[in-house]
């Protein structure tokens, strides 16, 4: 069953033995995602070489996320671990203080009072828990709570209407792509950016880091922040490709935002030829149970509708005690979704100019698999660039992108609608074809008759030298 909707599951304590990894392989997850915001750099390293073992043993590239913690603002820790909070009752943040109790509670960011006015809301616990700023005294917030409940150790600190300095790499987070880069990640998605130069100065640090590896990582930025919006475009211009991170986001914008967000953030993603992920809470309640809400199918078909490139699993797959039958679950969700899809093509192309040379001939490329109804399009591929921007339009022509580099065949395994695949082109360009044209029939994807589109850059192995479109017919005289 051909599905061209991507799935990125979060590993973690459900999901870190090389025998459930290998089951959620087989199961569909294209991308593993390894959330820094727990674990020490011995359990990635760990885990990451289960993946690269599980994937092996599957017989397919599976991609890595390394996803920063980023600033995310916590309280500190309780005596007891936690405290109830009571509408109407005072409750203090206070950066300074070590232990908290049921009156005040310490914070992980000291210069949050700074940031702080009277009237400014605060919402703790994914918004669970609001608190109205009363007064601001040195390192003292004063607050009254006005939705109240339990508060433990270390939960997240939001302000309505974003607005936190809080810079978007921390100390951690400079660490952790130091580690990420020594195991070989394919991306980096970064927490919380609220511009372009944050996204800029995380790919600088990636890149530096992955020099002695000899790998430049794709750059995701997370929009979890009210200013990112605003920023969007400049955002996506210095990424590679964006998350919609509903989790954080919801809190700052408030939930009924959110809907009409992610739908804007996936068109523009794509119309800048960047991809997107959709995640956050798409399959929440088989962290307990052996099937998902109503609501969950259809929150992930909507998302496949809206052009996602990927949807996301995280306490799912990372805590729950399903993670291999929720992946199942969300794969059948996809392919169902994808079937009902209309392709828009002729639409997204009026007006459409175009400067490049491999640009124009993935186009050309997409648009005559398309119109002639050919079976497949097989893209012979250095950087994967060309695959990228032939999986910007939805056509149910599935599209085969073939690469001698590793690193390629892992990048484009988040883009929709793309199958990546090895293919040694150290020989001349009609033995690469032909080889790549047996690789995607042997695998039936294609079969006698069937028309195929290929394209092909010539000289071969120069990464942006796609130059030539071919049309042949399985088994006839090649
Ligand atoms: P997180 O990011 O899971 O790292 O918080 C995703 C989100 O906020 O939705
Ligand atoms: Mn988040």
């Amino acid at each position: 069953m051909h599905r061209a909707t991507k799935i990125v599951a979060t590993i973690g304590p459900a999901s870190s033995t090389p025998e459930i990894l290998l089951q959620m392989i087989q199961a569909g997850a294209d991308v593993v995602r390894l959330n820094f915001s727990h674990g020490t750099a011995d359990d990635h390293r760990q885990r990451a070489e289960f993946v690269r073992e599980a994937a092996r043993q599957a017989g397919r590239e599976v991609a890595i996320m390394a996803d920063l913690q980023g600033p995310k603002i916590r309280v500190g820790k309780f005596e007891n671990g936690k405290t109830t909070l009571v509408p109407g009752n005072p409750f203090v943040l206070d950066s300074e203080c070590e232990l908290g109790n049921d009156d005040r509670v310490g914070l992980d960011y000291k210069d949050l009072p700074r940031d702080l006015k009277p009237g400014d809301v605060l919402l703790l616990n994914d918004g669970l828990i609001v608190l109205d700023v009363v007064r601001v005294l040195g390192s003292e917030i004063h607050t009254t709570v006005k939705v109240g409940g339990d508060l433990s150790n270390n939960k997240g600190i939001n302000r309505q209407g974003g607005g936190l300095t809080a810079p978007a790499l921390t100390a951690k987070d400079m660490e952790d792509i130091r580690t990420a880069m020594s195991l070989g990640v394919d991306y980096v998605a970064v927490s919380f950016p609220k511009n372009a130069t944050d996204m800029e100065m995380a790919r600088q640090l990636a890149n530096i880091a992955g020099a002695p590896y000899g790998i430049k990582p794709k750059m995701i930025a997370k929009i979890e922040r009210a200013e990112a919006i605003p920023a969007l475009q400049g955002i996506l211009d210095a990424s590679d490709g964006i998350m919609v991170a509903r989790g954080d986001l919801a809190v700052e914008v408030g939930n009924a935002a959110v809907p009409a967000l992610q739908k804007r953030m996936i068109r523009m993603a794509r119309e800048s030829n960047k991809f997107v992920i959709t995640a956050t809470q798409m399959m929440e309640s088989m962290i307990y149970a052996p099937v998902p809400t109503r609501a969950e199918v259809s929150d992930v078909a909507n998302a496949v509708l809206d052009g996602t490139d990927a949807v996301m699993l995280s306490a799912e797959s990372a805590a729950g005690k399903y993670p291999v039958q929720t992946i199942e679950t969300m794969a059948a969700i996809c392919v169902e979704a994808e079937k009902s899809e209309q392709s828009e093509l002729d639409k997204d192309f009026l007006d459409r100019t175009f400067t490049r040379i491999d640009q124009s001939i993935a186009m050309g490329a997409l648009f005559t698999a398309f119109h002639l109804g050919a079976k497949a399009i097989v893209a012979l591929t250095e950087s994967g660039s060309t695959a990228l921007w032939m999986s910007r339009h939805w056509t149910h022509v599935p599209i085969f992108a073939l690469t001698p580099r590793v690193g390629s065949e892992r990048a484009m395994a988040i883009y929709r609608n793309v199958t990546s695949l090895h293919l040694d082109t150290s020989t001349d360009r009609d033995t690469a074809l032909q080889q790549a044209l047996e690789t995607v029939v042997g695998k039936g994807y294609a079969s006698r008759g069937d028309m195929v589109v290929l394209t092909v850059g010539e000289p071969m192995g120069q990464a942006g030298g796609t130059n030539t479109l071919k049309i042949v017919r399985v088994g006839e005289p090649y």
